[in-house]
């Protein structure tokens, strides 16, 4: 049994009041380890060793400063396939995901940012006969990060790092669903002698530590990721104490296939980002349309390859799909193919919860495809963020758009043709912060990252995650 301990002011300990949650391994539906069920006390510890901590962080050259960061990085690569395992069981996804995505980009991640704020400047304007004005991008403070199940240690460490990077002091939660590699990685923070208190971890549930971390005051900036009625939450507490919020939600993403496309990559690419992560990625491609005078071949070719899609076992490389994360998500995500049925969708392949032999007490669910549906159905509408697609028909470019931004969610949009001019026009019009055209999930982390409507609120990645976590000061030098 793995003991998760709360990582405060550079010290391994247990919560105040001595109260564990289970931990559990999604494929096997047991307990492997507990974690701490921390609340509001265990918050304050850890904001006041970040307050602590801030004056002489914030002090050190960024040349100092990134020393820890790069330390941080080399020992996580040196520990590579212990995160990977950790993450594969805590998650139910797949091992070779771990291997090949989550861990190496939260390396990615650590050294990114490293590399970024070297380069990181600020701005000035002269005035013509009159002085200069400069302006300092100083650090913030004590802020909190949040983060989801999904893809844990890329997405803690996505926000820890511009934090840290900028001079900030930092109090992060992962999810409780998914705290075993942020444990580990408090570990290393540790050998690498990061100053106490500089990153806190505070293990626990949202309603007791996240919610204690946004509403308290010495907390100035709060950079979250996961749904997007908690995010709505967040905003209605923090925004009348005038914090700075970056809120990445949830999505409902359309993957749009014309009839010129290049149809093998596009059904490849479709698969993919379907149903990698069990569909648990906010940029899956959730709504698949496809221009009616290629529907039914695409929908053969499709309905083939998902059919030969091996869900499992999460250790065996062979298996494409593992497990779905909780057993309160695989029930969520049910019921979502329930509801598909009786709005008349119909299934063409998948539908059901999956026993795998060995693991009967596993949450998986086969890779479901559906038809039939009105764009504006409940199931093109709400987010199922699970191993669930649609299959909708368009007659022309203007049915595209119309489907593709009816949703209230605006993340990413993927689309697949070979006209330039329809690739240009389509990005131009398409209601996302994303846009990919012939291709899915190609990350550069110097881009912005983030989603209009109802997926969120400012950007994260580059230059814009160094900006959030800075304060902006203009200086003006009057010589006359
Ligand atoms: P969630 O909103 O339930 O939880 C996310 C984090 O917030 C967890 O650490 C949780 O403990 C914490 N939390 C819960 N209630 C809180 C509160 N009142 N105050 C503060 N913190 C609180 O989301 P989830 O189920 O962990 O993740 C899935 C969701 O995340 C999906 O909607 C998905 O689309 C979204 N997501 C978005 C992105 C993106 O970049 N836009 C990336 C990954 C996941």
């Amino acid at each position: 049994m793995v003991t998760i301990q709360n990582y405060i002011n550079g010290k391994l300990q247990a919560p105040i009041a001595q109260i564990y949650l289970n931990n559990i391994n999604p494929a096997k539906g047991e307990a492997f380890g507990k974690l701490p069920d921390s609340n509001s006390e265990d918050v304050e510890l850890a904001v006041l060793a970040a307050k602590k901590a801030f004056p002489a962080w914030s002090n050190l050259s960024v040349a100092e400063r990134v020393v820890y960061i790069e330390r941080i990085a080399d020992l996580i690569e040196q520990n590579l396939e212990r995160f990977v395992q950790a993450e594969s069981l805590d998650s139910g996804k797949p091992i070779w995901l771990a291997r090949k995505v989550d861990i190496p980009r939260s390396v990615s991640n650590l050294r990114y940012f490293s590399a970024a704020i070297t380069h990181f400047s600020s701005e000035s304007h002269f005035m013509e006969n009159h002085g200069i004005n400069y302006t300092l991008r100083q650090p913030i403070g004590v802020v909190g990060c949040i983060s989801p199940w999904n893809l844990p240690l890329y997405l803690f460490t996505w926000k820890i790092a511009p934090a840290l990077v900028t001079g900030n002091t930092v109090v992060a939660k992962p999810s409780e669903i998914t705290p075993y590699t942020a444990y580990l990685f408090s570990e290393i923070c540790k050998e690498a002698g990061l100053p106490d208190g500089v990153l806190n971890i505070v293990h626990g549930t949202g309603q007791n530590v996240g919610a204690a971390m946004v509403a308290h005051p010495e907390v100035k900036a709060i950079s979250f990721t996961g749904g997007t009625n908690t995010g709505q939450e967040i905003a209605r507490v923090a925004a009348p104490m005038l914090k700075k919020l970056s809120l990445e939600l949830g999505g409902k993403n359309p993957t749009i296939i014309f009839e010129d496309a290049n149809f093998e990559d596009a059904v490849n690419t479709a698969v993919r980002s379907a149903f990698t992560n069990q569909g648990q990625i906010c940029l899956c491609g959730s709504r698949i349309l496809v221009h009616q005078s290629i529907y039914e071949k695409f929908k053969t070719a499709f309905v083939e390859k998902v059919k030969q899609i091996k869900v499992g076992n999460p250790s065996d490389e062979e298996n494409f799909m593992g497990a779905i994360v909780s057993k309160a998500h695989f029930n969520k995500i049910l019921s979502c193919i329930a509801l598909a049925v009786s709005e008349g969708g119909k299934i063409l392949t998948g539908g059901k919860a999956l026993s795998v032999k060995d693991f009967e007490q596993g949450f998986f669910i086969e890779p479901t495809v559906i038809e039939g549906l009105p764009y504006s159905s409940r199931t093109n509408m709400e987010e199922i963020f699970g191993p669930v697609v649609t299959l909708i028909p368009f007659q022309n470019d203007e049915e595209a758009l119309e489907i593709a931004n009816y949703s209230t969610y605006g993340l990413a949009a993927n689309i697949w043709t070979n006209d330039l001019k329809r690739a240009h026009y389509f990005s131009e019009k398409l209601e996302t912060g994303i846009v990919w055209v012939n291709c899915w999930m190609v990350r550069d982390l110097r881009t912005p990252f983030g989603g209009q409507k109802f997926s969120g609120l400012g950007r994260e990645g580059g230059n814009d995650a160094l900006r959030f976590f800075t304060e902006p000061k203009n200086v003006l030098i009057h010589y006359k």
